[in-house]
C-alpha cells in the first residue's frame, strides 16, 4: 500500500471513530448538545482528510473541498469545546482567524500560484487558532489535571505549527509542486503532528467530559434536590472534610442540628403533600441564611444540620435564633398561618480533636434538650458529655457520624 493511501485511510478512520464516540455520548447525554457538534465536526475532519488524497472532479475542487471541510471541522470542534468550557465569546475570534486564513490561502491557490506562501498561510492560521484557543482554555476553571493538559497541548501545537514552515526554507528547497511536497520532510512532520493531535485532543476531551459527567452525578447524589442543600451523605462528607481542615488551621467550628416541631401532626392534619411544603419552606429559609463558608444539609425527613466555619458557640446560637424566628413568621402555601410552624435547635461548638460523630451526638443531645424544654427554642451542648449520655442520643447508633 502506498504511504499516501495509508494516511488517507488512517486520518478519516480516526476521525470517524471519535465521531462515533461523541455521538454515543450524546445519545446518553442529549442535554449536552456540544457532544453532537463534536461528533459532526469529526465527520467534517474525516471528509477533509479523505479529499486530501482522493480526487473528485479535479485536483483544484478536491483541494478546495478538503481545506474547507478541515476548516469547518477544526473551527466546529474548537467551538464545541468552548461551549463546553462556557467560553462562547471565544468562538468569534477563532472562526474569524480561520476564515481570514482560508481566504488568503485561496488567493495563493487561484490568483498568485505560490505553494510556499500557502504553506506559511496554513501553518500560521493553525498556530493563531491554537494560540487563541489556549488563551480561552486558560480562563476556564480547570478542575482536573487532564484539563490542564489541553492548555499545554494547544501551546505545543501552536508553537510547532508556527515553526514548521521554516523547515521548508532552512532545511529543504521549497517544493515546486504537490508531488515534491508530499515527499518532503515538512510534509512528514505535518502528518506526524496532525496524527498525534487528532488522537490526543479528542481523547483528552472524552476523558475530561467523562470526568465532568462523573462530577455532576456525584453532585446529584449528595444534594437534596428540592432546596440545593446537601443530603445526609453529602453533608457528612463535606463536614468531615471541613473539620479536618479546621484541625489543621486551628479555627473555631460549630454544628447546629434542627428538627421541625410536631411535624407528624402537620402530616396527619393536612396531608403529606402539605407536609412536604413545610419542609421546603424551612429548607429555603435555612439555605437563604447560609453564607458561603457554611455547609447545610437535610439529614433526615424533617431534620437539618448546618456546620458553621469560624463560628463559636455564641455565633452559632445567634445563627439558630435567627433561623428559628424567621421560620416562625413564614407562611406556607395552602396552610393557615396559625398555629405557627416552629423548629427546635441544638448547638455544639467543636472541641479541637473531636470526631465528627462525637460533635454530632452533642448537638443532637442539645436538640433533645430543646424539645424537652417545650420546643421552638435553641439549646447549647455541654463541651464534654459522659459516655452514658452519648448512648442516649438517637444518632449514636447510626452509620456515618
Ligand atoms: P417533634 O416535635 O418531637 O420533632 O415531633 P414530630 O412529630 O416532628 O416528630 P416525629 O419524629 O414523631 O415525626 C416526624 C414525622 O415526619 C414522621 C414522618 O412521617 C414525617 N416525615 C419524615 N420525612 C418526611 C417527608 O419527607 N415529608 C413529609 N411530609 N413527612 C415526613
Ligand atoms: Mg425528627
Ligand atoms: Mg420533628
Amino acid at each position: 500500500m502506498d504511504a499516501g493511501l495509508f494516511i488517507a485511510l488512517v486520518f478519516p478512520g480516526v476521525a470517524l471513530i471519535f465521531s462515533a464516540a461523541f455521538f454515543a455520548l450524546w445519545l446518553n447525554q442529549p442535554q449536552r448538545r456540544y457532544l453532537l457538534a463534536l461528533s459532526l465536526s469529526c465527520i467534517s475532519l474525516g471528509i477533509g482528510f479523505a479529499f486530501q488524497y482522493f480526487v473528485v472532479f479535479n485536483d483544484i475542487i478536491s483541494r478546495l473541498i478538503s481545506n474547507l471541510a478541515l476548516l469547518v471541522g477544526v473551527c466546529g470542534f474548537l467551538s464545541a469545546c468552548l461551549v463546553r468550557y462556557g467560553r462562547v465569546k471565544g468562538i468569534l475570534p477563532i472562526s474569524a482567524a480561520g476564515v481570514a486564513g482560508f481566504a488568503i490561502y485561496l488567493w495563493y491557490l487561484h490568483v498568485d500560484h505560490n505553494i510556499t506562501a500557502r504553506i506559511f498561510v496554513i501553518n500560521f492560521t493553525i498556530a493563531t487558532i491554537m494560540l487563541l484557543m489556549a488563551l480561552e482554555v486558560r480562563k476556564t476553571p480547570r478542575h482536573h489535571l487532564i484539563d490542564k493538559a489541553v492548555f499545554y497541548l494547544l501551546i505545543f501545537w501552536s508553537a510547532t505549527s508556527a515553526l514548521r514552515p521554516f523547515i521548508v526554507i532552512v532545511l529543504e528547497e521549497p517544493p515546486l509542486d504537490y508531488q515534491s511536497l508530499r515527499t518532503s520532510l515538512y510534509w512528514m512532520t505535518l502528518v506526524f503532528s496532525a496524527l498525534l493531535f487528532m488522537i490526543l485532543f479528542p481523547l483528552i476531551q472524552i476523558i475530561s467530559i467523562a470526568l465532568e459527567i462523573w462530577d455532576d452525578l456525584k453532585q446529584v447524589s449528595v444534594t437534596y434536590s428540592l432546596s440545593g442543600l446537601l443530603n445526609r451523605r453529602g453533608f457528612e462528607e463535606a463536614s468531615a472534610h471541613c473539620l479536618e481542615q479546621a484541625q489543621r488551621r486551628g479555627i473555631a467550628m460549630s454544628l447546629v442540628v434542627c428538627d421541625l416541631d410536631h411535624f407528624k401532626s402537620i402530616n396527619d392534619t393536612y396531608g403529606h403533600a402539605l407536609g412536604d411544603e413545610v419542609i421546603k419552606v424551612f429548607a429555603k429559609c435555612l439555605k437563604d441564611t447560609l453564607q458561603c463558608e457554611h455547609i447545610g444539609g437535610r439529614i433526615g425527613g424533617e431534620e437539618f444540620a448546618v456546620l458553621l466555619e469560624g463560628t463559636n458557640e455564641l455565633g452559632a446560637k445567634l445563627f439558630s435564633e435567627g433561623v428559628r424566628t424567621q421560620f416562625s413568621t413564614l407562611s406556607v402555601p395552602g396552610l393557615p398561618d396559625r398555629p405557627k410552624r416552629t423548629a427546635s435547635f441544638g448547638v455544639a461548638e467543636w472541641v479541637p480533636g473531636e470526631k465528627p460523630r462525637a460533635l454530632f451526638v452533642r448537638a443532637d443531645l442539645a436538640l433533645y434538650a430543646a424539645k424537652d424544654a417545650g420546643r421552638d427554642c435553641v439549646r447549647v451542648a455541654e463541651s464534654r458529655i459522659s459516655p452514658l449520655r452519648a448512648d442516649r442520643s438517637p444518632v449514636a447508633g447510626q452509620a456515618g457520624y
